[in-house]
C-alpha cells in the first residue's frame, strides 16, 4: 500500500497500480535513459603484466613508437597512430598521455580502469561517421596536450585542471551520430527533444562520456574526492559546452578582451591567478584543438578536409531524400571545397588562434620549436 505523506492523521490510502497503469506510466517516464549507451564486453581482459606498452594491442609496436615520439609535437600524424595501433588511436593517445603526465600516479587511477574506460569510450564513437570519429578525438586530446604545455601557460594549471581538459577532449564528440545540432533539430530528433534544441549534440556528449564512468571498471576518478569530483564535472561541463560552434564568436570576444588585458609575470608566463581566467582559457583551449586542421602540416590538413566534407555531404544527401533545404557546404553537387574551406575558416580556425592560424601565438606556443611546419593551408584556398 503506498500513502500519500503529510497528514499525520488521516493518511489517505492509495491502492497498487494495475499492471495497465504500470505500463502506461512507463511510458510516461521522463527520457531517464541516456540513448547511445551499449553494453559491451565487461573489462579490457588485461592484466597489470599483459598491459602492451601503449594500452593497445599491436603487432607494429616499434612503428607506433617511432610515431609517438612526436606526442609532444603539433604535427604528430595522427593517423599512422591509428594505421598502427589497429585504428585504436584514441586508446593509445589517451593511454600514452595520462602516462606521460603521470596522471595515473598524482589521481591514482588504475591502469586497468584507464584502459577500460578508455577502450569503452573509443566504442562509442561512430567508425561509420567520416570525420567525427575517434580518431578526431584523438587528434583534439593530443593536440590539447601540446598547448598546454605552451611555455607562456607554464605551471599555471592545477593537475585537476589538466585532467579536466584532456578528458573533456576526449569525450567531446562522443556518439556523434554525424549530423549537425541544426539537423537534429528541424527532423525534430529525440536528442533535440531531450535537450531543448540548445547545444543538443555538446549536452549528449557530456552525458555518454559521464555516463560511461558508470560501467564496470571504468570510474577513472574513483580515488578523487568529492569536491574534486565536482571541481572536474563542472570544468568539463563548460569545456564541451564550448565547443559548440554557436557560441564561437562570444568565446572569440571574450578571449580578445582578455588578451589585450592580460597579465604576464615577469618570466612571461600569463597570469591567471583566478578560477574564471583559468577556465577561460581552458575553453578556448579545446575549442582551438577541436578547429586546429588548418594549422597542421597540409598533408594531415588535406585528409581532415577530405573526411568534413564527405560528412557534409552526407548530411546532404538526407536533407535531399527528405525533401529538406540543403544546409550551406553539404550540397555534393554545388559545393566547392576551396569555398567551404575559406568560408569556415574565418569563422573558424583562423581568428580564433591568436596572431592567426599559422603563428597561434601565446595560446600555441609549445608549437613553436617544434617540428610543425606551417603549411599555410589558407595562402592556398585565397585567404591572402
Ligand atoms: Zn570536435
Amino acid at each position: 500500500m503506498r500513502c500519500i505523506r503529510g497528514y499525520k492523521q488521516n493518511e489517505v490510502e492509495i491502492p497498487p497500480p494495475t499492471q495497465k497503469e504500470r505500463d502506461k506510466k512507463k511510458k510516461q517516464q521522463p527520457m531517464c535513459q541516456i540513448s547511445g549507451v551499449k553494453k559491451l564486453m565487461p573489462s579490457s581482459g588485461l592484466t597489470n603484466s599483459s598491459i602492451p606498452r601503449f594500452g593497445v594491442k599491436t603487432d607494429q609496436e616499434e612503428l607506433l613508437s617511432k610515431e609517438l615520439e612526436n606526442l609532444n609535437k603539433w604535427g604528430l600524424n595522427i593517423f599512422h597512430v591509428s594505421e598502427y595501433s589497429s585504428s585504436r588511436s584514441l586508446s593509445c593517445i589517451m593511454y600514452t598521455i595520462f602516462q606521460e603526465r603521470e596522471l595515473l600516479k598524482t589521481f591514482k587511477i588504475p591502469v586497468e580502469t584507464l584502459l577500460t574506460y578508455v577502450l569503452t569510450l573509443e566504442e562509442h564513437y561512430h567508425a561509420d561517421v567520416a570525420y567525427h570519429n575517434s580518431l578526431h578525438a584523438a587528434d583534439v586530446i593530443q593536440s590539447t596536450h601540446v598547448l598546454l604545455a605552451t611555455p607562456a601557460l607554464d605551471a599555471v594549471f592545477t593537475d585537476l585542471e589538466i585532467l579536466a581538459a584532456l578528458f573533456a577532449a576526449a569525450i567531446h564528440d562522443v556518439d556523434h551520430p554525424g549530423v549537425s545540432n541544426q539537423f537534429l533539430i528541424n527532423t525534430n530528433s529525440e536528442l533535440a527533444l531531450m535537450y531543448n534544441d540548445e547545444s543538443v549534440l555538446e549536452n549528449h556528449h557530456l552525458a555518454v562520456g559521464f555516463k560511461l564512468l558508470q560501467e564496470e571498471n571504468c570510474d577513472i576518478f574513483q580515488s578523487l574526492g568529492k569536491r574534486q569530483r565536482q571541481m572536474l564535472r563542472k570544468m568539463v561541463i563548460d569545456m564541451v559546452l564550448a565547443t559548440d560552434m554557436s557560441k564561437h564568436m562570444s568565446l572569440l570576444a571574450d578571449l580578445k578582451t582578455m588578451v589585450e588585458t592580460k597579465k604576464v609575470t615577469s618570466s612571461g608566463v600569463l597570469l591567471l591567478d583566478n578560477y574564471t581566467d583559468r577556465i577561460q582559457v581552458l575553453r578556448n583551449m579545446v575549442h582551438c584543438a577541436d578547429l586546429s586542421n588548418p594549422t597542421k602540416p597540409l598533408e594531415l590538413y588535406r585528409q581532415w578536409t577530405d573526411r568534413i566534407m564527405e560528412e557534409f555531404f552526407r548530411q546532404g544527401d538526407k536533407e535531399r531524400e527528405r525533401g529538406m533545404e540543403i544546409s550551406p557546404m553539404c550540397d555534393k553537387h554545388t559545393a566547392s571545397v576551396e569555398k567551404s574551406q575559406v568560408r569556415a575558416g574565418p569563422r573558424a580556425g583562423g581568428p580564433v588562434l591568436p596572431g592567426g592560424a599559422c603563428s597561434p601565438g601565446w595560446l600555441a606556443g609549445a608549437g613553436q620549436g617544434s617540428d610543425r611546419t606551417c603549411s599555410s593551408p589558407w595562402r592556398s584556398v585565397g585567404r591572402s
